[in-house]
């Protein structure tokens, strides 16, 4: 049933809580656990030039420590709950918008099931859901799963 499980991550308290369940529907199937993060270019670039957000938009994040540390560790956590299991991981970092480039991955890479959290780091609940999980369900085919978190941090 499930063969390739896609977990996006913005390396929040709730995208973890996305990442023990993915894990766990992994290890029943025996799936491979993709892991992706996406620099959002419409929140960052205003205060990047051209290059540098162009740069990004190829997945490249060089000379950008605090963004490539962030993707580090998001996807990092999700590989190693991954190697814990036994799981075979990919890490993908990319930049654009993240639904957007959640969706393509999905298709691109034969995913059969997302899971993500229902809000992220803005941790603002002012809606159900987060704005990349609204809009993600949205823009894909693939069937999702949306984890929700009800600890009050992140
Ligand atoms: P908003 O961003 O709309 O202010 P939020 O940050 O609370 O609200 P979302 O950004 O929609 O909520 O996050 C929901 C889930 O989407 C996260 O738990 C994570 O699984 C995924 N996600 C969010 N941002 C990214 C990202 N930049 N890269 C990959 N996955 C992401
Ligand atoms: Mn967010």
């Amino acid at each position: 049933m499930y063969e390739r499980i896609l977990i996006p991550t913005d390396g929040s308290k709730v995208a973890k809580a996305a990442v023990d369940q993915a894990v766990d529907i992994a290890e029943k199937y025996d799936a491979e656990v993709h892991a992706l993060y996406v620099a959002d270019t419409d929140a960052i670039s205003y205060s990047l030039g051209t290059e540098q957000v162009d740069r990004i938009r190829q997945g490249n994040f060089e000379g950008m420590t605090e963004l490539r540390e962030e993707a580090k560790a998001a996807t990092g956590y999700v590989a190693e709950q991954a190697a814990e299991h036994g799981l075979e991981s990919v890490e993908h970092h990319a930049g654009g918008q993240p639904h957007r480039l959640i969706s393509s991955y999905a298709e691109d890479h034969g995913i059969d099931l997302v899971v993500m959290g229902s809000h992220g780091r803005s941790g603002v609940r002012r809606a159900l859901l987060g704005s990349v999980t609204e809009r993600t369900l949205r823009s894909t085919h693939v069937p999702v799963l949306v984890v929700d978190y009800q600890g009050t941090d992140e």
